[in-house]
């Protein structure tokens, strides 16, 4: 866990433990708006406290820049019982439920307590999922109290719904997972490799040259790195292409491809999902 660091004038960011989340506050004239609230509710109190000890403005908004259990399992900190009054809860419209019955759900959990250890078993068990209600489809501005910001969906990438966070006053892009600094480029089972690099063109259009980017893990960045990890997925989307036409089947493409970086199984996600927008199976 670092401390927090005053990334822009008034915005502080912070790196949390497990997964090296990096969570965004921005301090408003009327109150606190917080992207991203960390792995689990026990999680979200630690970081309520964290905040408290940040500033005396109380957090009015929690926004998730999209579904995934790091960025919003904490979220049920913010809201009653645990919070009063509670803050509103923003994300994308297209934010998909997380079903306890569901398959996909039973798999995270296993994986969680595999490679996270003991310590998540009681924080899955105090689990409760608080998802947004307060819904954006393509932008929103939020008034802060002298300070406004701005929510857009940029297009599909890391998932269908991701939510960046636009400050103009400070020249801050929060983007979540679209870009991580930590580590590479994120493809996951839900994710649009394809789609990805006119996204991230998207983001770029946004910027200027003083631009500081928010990645969803690890540190801020400049504008540069923004450039970086556009040429990145740019390069796995143009490989995809070129293995689908060249005919090479999906089991083999991940080792006969030529990938930017030497992993080649991180690329098995973003492979099954390329091929299966190129064969149509997912629209
Ligand atoms: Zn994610």
């Amino acid at each position: 866990m670092s401390a927090w660091k005053e990334t822009a004038d008034g915005v502080f960011t912070r790196r949390f433990e497990p997964v090296n989340v990096t969570v965004t506050a921005v301090l408003g004239g009327d109150g606190v708006l917080v992207v991203d609230t960390r792995c689990s509710v026990q999680e979200g109190e630690e970081l309520r406290a964290e905040l408290a000890a940040l500033t005396p403005l109380p957090v009015r908004w929690v926004v998730n820049t999209h579904v995934h259990f790091d960025h919003m399992w904490g979220n049920a900190a913010f809201d009653v019982p645990l919070m009063e009054p509670p803050a509103e809860f923003w994300g994308h419209r297209d934010m998909p439920d997380y079903d306890p019955d569901d398959a996909e759900f039973a798999e995270l959990r296993d994986m969680l307590l595999r490679e996270g250890g003991p310590e998540w078993k009681p924080k899955l068990d105090a689990l409760v999922i608080r998802k947004p209600d307060h819904l954006v489809t393509a932008s929103h501005a939020l008034d802060l109290g002298g300070r406004v910001i701005e929510m857009l969906h940029p297009g599909r990438g890391h998932t269908d719904h991701d939510l960046v966070l636009w400050l103009p006053d400070a020249e801050l892009l929060i983007g979540g997972d679209l870009v991580e600094q930590s580590g590479p480029v994120a493809y996951g089972s839900d994710s649009f490799p394809l789609d990805w690099p006119a996204t991230l063109a998207a983001l770029a259009a946004l910027t200027t040259e003083g631009t500081t980017y928010v990645p969803g893990h690890g540190d801020p960045a400049g504008r540069g790195f923004l450039a970086d990890s556009r040429e990145f997925v740019t390069a796995v989307a143009e490989q995809i292409r070129a293995l689908h036409a060249d005919g090479v089947p999906a089991d083999a493409a991940v080792a006969a491809g030529s990938w930017p970086i030497e992993n080649g199984s991180h690329f098995t996600s973003a492979v099954a999902r390329g091929y299966a927008q190129l064969s149509g199976t997912l629209p």
